[in-house]
């Protein structure tokens, strides 16, 4: 008897240039195929399935299209699910092809000229207008056509890209991206897309810029360094170019963070989606500025609001990733004690501006008074006291800074790029110590550490 149920077997005949748009819930999952017969192909965001490969999804909203028609099975019960006829991806595709058109010129020029970096692509708009997936797109398109594109993620609010959330991120792709999990969370678990080298990482610890423009953009100018600086040891990568990922920027009062994004990554092209009035203030931002492309981009009918419990459902399932893996590939994390009384504990905090926190001393450990915190005039970080070290950091991220603890004052903390994270589980204030998971065993390095206020309320169990 067949041991698979055929009443959950769905199949779908698309035909050329439609797509198949559907949700799996959190908690359940479905598995789709191209059918191995069928004559034609498919991709997802911009990644080819092969045929009769299963591919497995869980708490997503994505859709596979086909420029041939194609017949896919699918099984399991998905949320939503069904045949779009309309799509964007004709514009998207000429949107690659004038990129490719750059790239093969960059490509002519010899390697040290400035002619030869390819083109720099920012994607803006408000949120969930598929900013995250024409980027996605862009890739796949570019890596089928044999280039190396750098891909950066600038929204510290989303999902986390290549890392945990709260992170910025940069990481070269050489190989083919996962059909089932697009760029990849988690560094350590075989990511799906295989950056040709570790991802850049640095750790911002807030939801929005807002809360911390200072040091957002003191991360953006060293991000913007380490990739140059990536750019000129990697001819191909430099030749393919950038492309960018931000946060949702829908208003003018992004205007001047827009711009120094734009500065800080020399870029060539900015693509806005779904803000006719943005579009309209980057064209008359940047009407004279040489050699610079302002377009605007559909907006794909799929692309859908994602409500708040979805959002930290798929934030939750990026840091659990992060410690834990996945099905393809399971870590075993460690538990590993921290003694906060040891010399050269450094402990850091993000300093979220917007919040009543910023002047607030309550935090300050018992005997110690405003003097002995280290902060800087912008006080975008601040040295917490050992004292203050209690169970309000359960549960929270933990970056492992690349500044060594006895090296670490305001300055190196607020723009060092990140080792790796822990999180922690328990603190024992009488024991004076800390019980953190970490991906890899051993001690915790003696390296500054810093306590994001975001992504919040995580519980990994
Ligand atoms: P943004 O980056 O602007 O916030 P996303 O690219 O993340 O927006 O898209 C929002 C949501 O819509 C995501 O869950 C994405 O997977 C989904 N989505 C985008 N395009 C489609 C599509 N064509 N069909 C189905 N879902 C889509």
């Amino acid at each position: 008897t067949d041991s698979i149920d055929s009443s959950t077997i769905l199949t779908r005949e698309l035909k050329p240039n439609q797509e198949f748009r559907f949700e799996v819930a959190p908690n359940t999952s479905i598995t789709i195929r191209l059918t191995a017969g069928t004559a034609g192909t498919a991709e997802l965001f911009g990644t080819e399935l092969s045929k009769g490969l299963p591919y497995t999804f869980t708490c997503c909203k994505s859709a596979i299209y086909t420029w041939t028609g194609c017949s896919l099975s699918i099984e399991g019960s998905p949320s939503v699910e069904y045949i779009a006829e309309e799509t964007p991806m004709a514009t998207y595709l000429n949107l690659h092809i004038a990129l490719e058109k750059l790239r093969v010129s960059a490509s002519d020029c010899p390697p040290t000229t400035e002619g030869a970096q390819g083109p720099r692509i920012l994607l803006i708009g408000p949120p969930d207008v598929g900013k995250t997936t024409v980027a996605k797109i862009l890739t796949g398109y570019s890596i089928r056509q044999g280039r190396k594109p750098m891909v950066i993620n600038l929204d510290t609010g989303g999902e986390g890209v290549l890392s945990v959330p709260g992170t910025i991120t940069a990481a070269s792709f050489g190989s083919v991206m996962d059909v089932e999990d697009g760029f990849g969370s988690s560094p350590m678990s075989a990511p799906s897309a295989i950056p040709v080298k570790l991802p850049l990482v640095y750790y911002y610890g807030l939801e929005t810029p807002e809360g911390g423009v200072k040091r957002y953009k003191r991360l953006i100018s060293r991000m913007a360094v380490a990739v140059n600086s990536r750019l000129e040891e990697d001819i191909e990568t430099k030749n393919t170019g950038l492309i960018i990922d931000t946060p949702s920027f829908d208003n003018q009062t992004n205007g001047d963070l827009i711009s120094y994004i734009v500065a800080e990554f020399s870029i060539t092209t900015i693509a806005i989606l779904g803000s006719e009035r943005l579009y309209n203030t980057m064209l008359k931002s940047f009407s004279s500025t040489a050699n610079m492309n302002v377009i605007k981009l559909p907006t794909s009918g799929g692309c859908v609001d994602r409500d708040i419990p979805y959002k930290k459902s798929l934030r939750d399932a990026t840091v659990k990733k992060y410690f834990f893996g996945d099905e393809k590939c399971t870590l075993s994390p460690y538990t590993i004690s921290i003694e906060l009384d040891s010399p050269g504990f450094s402990l850091w905090e993000t300093v979220d501006s917007l919040s009543s926190d910023k002047r607030n001393t309550s935090f300050l450990p018992i005997g110690e008074d405003e003097s002995s915190l280290q902060t800087g005039e912008d006080d975008v970080v601040r040295k917490l006291g050992v004292g203050y070290v209690d169970s309000r950091f359960e549960n929270l991220i933990v970056a492992v800074l690349q500044v060594d603890a006895k090296d670490a004052g305001v300055k190196e903390v607020s723009e060092s790029a990140v080792l790796g994270f822990v999180f922690v589980q328990e603190v024992d204030e009488k024991e004076r110590r800390m019980k953190v998971l970490s991906p890899v065993p051993g001690r915790v390095p003696a390296k500054a550490l810093l306590v994001g206020k975001w992504p919040e309320g995580m519980f990994l169990t």
